[in-house]
């Protein structure tokens, strides 16, 4: 592709095309489709094929490759979650189903530990359940969750981020799913990004817990899609109440505006192949050069602190996080990030909720990306002094 052409379908709409040192998030578009990926679903474009079918059998595949009992294909893991805590409220029902986002007469608690609340726990409330903090700001106790599961409890939701130092002023999952399963009740978990290293793909559900999302934004299916793992119950339950009830079954589920294609279907089945076959060192060494070649090309510079990123767990290794020192540039971290967005080319980064630093993603560039990006940082700073 020549630089005139550079996103010159987006340049006809009157688009600006950027350069993504983000990382995969939703705001930029998540993730481009690998090659595989996008073959598989060019092929599956001029065929029809009962979808209720398809996501039985594609979740099936999933479910065998990764050793799990069932497996659903959806529209984003936050529609994993909206689903699964449909099923957790009204079960396999159709009369339940077809009454909620009313939850009158099931269990509709969704408990959450107060430090784990997290931008995307709103999803478990689309289908009509109420989040509840257990525990405060300091933390939650085995006995605080424990008076806290009751009969309105439909599940015990659990975000995880493995990437993260452990909380130890929280409950671990181990002891989540044994005081909610002593209560006969569900344990849903977030993982949404826990697709590496590869044992942690599925290891949730493997652990005990009820269900578990997967983003499969993160891992070269289209943006759009996503996984819902978990035991047989659960995943039956999901499909009940997902757009293809709706459809094939005639029963006016919640999930009817969740509807995923048979392109994407077929794009999650395979995008999951290949990344379980896929060579992660490669994958892993190509993030850590492209990442040292924008610090290689910022290090030096007098008035910022560099740092690189070396986590390689979760869907996004590597990356570097820096500061400018006001005092000698006369601007921020907050300022810096909107002189990148008015670069020629456009750079897009963030200083993340919650930090400090701003932090540089390679997730979403290639290597000639990732030259540009450091040779910007470099020259704008050069500028202002
Ligand atoms: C991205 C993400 C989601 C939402 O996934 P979508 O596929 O974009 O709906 C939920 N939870 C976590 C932790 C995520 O990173």
């Amino acid at each position: 592709m020549t630089t005139s052409q550079w996103g010159s379908i987006y340049k006809d709409l009157g688009i600006k095309p950027i350069i993504n040192a983000t990382g995969s998030v939703t705001a930029l578009g998540g993730s481009i489709v690998a090659d595989e990926v996008r073959a598989a679903m060019e092929m599956s474009n001029d065929v029809y094929v009962p979808m209720s079918e398809l996501e039985q059998k594609a979740g099936g595949e999933i479910a065998r490759i990764l050793d799990v009992p069932a497996a659903y294909i959806t529209s984003g893991a936050g529609s994993a979650l909206t689903l699964a805590a449909a099923a957790f409220m009204a079960g396999s029902d159709d009369d339940k189903i077809q009454q909620l986002p009313n939850t009158d007469g099931m269990p509709n608690k969704i408990l959450i530990q107060k430090r784990q609340r997290y931008w995307y726990d709103r999803c478990m409330e689309f289908s009509g359940g109420q989040l509840v903090e257990v525990g405060n700001e300091d933390g939650t106790s085995a006995d605080q969750l424990i008076k806290a599961i009751n009969e309105d409890t439909a599940c015990v939701h659990f975000p995880v981020y493995e990437q993260k130092e452990i909380d130890d002023n929280i409950l671990s999952l181990e002891e989540v799913i044994e005081i909610t399963h002593s209560k006969n009740k569900f344990v849903s978990v977030d993982a949404a990004g826990q697709i590496y290293p590869l044992e942690n793909f599925g290891k949730y559900v493997k652990m005990g817990a009820d269900f578990q999302c997967i983003a499969a934004k993160y891992m070269g299916a289209p943006h759009s899609t996503g996984l819902a793992l978990g035991t047989e119950e659960i995943i039956d339950a999901i499909s009940r109440h997902s757009f293809i009830g709706y459809e094939s079954r005639r029963i006016r589920g919640i999930g009817r505006p969740h509807k995923i294609d048979r392109q994407e279907i077929i794009g999650v089945v395979v995008a999951v192949k290949r990344w379980l076959s896929m060579n992660h060192e490669e994958r892993l060494s190509k993030a850590e050069t492209q990442t040292n070649t924008i610090f290689n090309k910022i290090k030096n510079i007098d008035g910022l602190q560099v740092k690189i990123i070396n986590n390689i767990i979760g869907h996004q290794p590597f990356g570097l996080s820096f500061d400018i020192d006001e005092s000698k540039f006369g601007i921020n971290n907050e300022s810096f990030v909107e002189l990148l967005k008015n670069n020629e080319p456009s750079i897009w980064t963030r200083v993340p909720d919650g930090e400090k630093s701003i932090v540089i993603h390679v997730f979403g560039m290639n290597s000639k990306e990732a030259e540009i990006v450091g040779d910007s940082i470099s020259k704008i700073l050069k500028d202002i002094k």
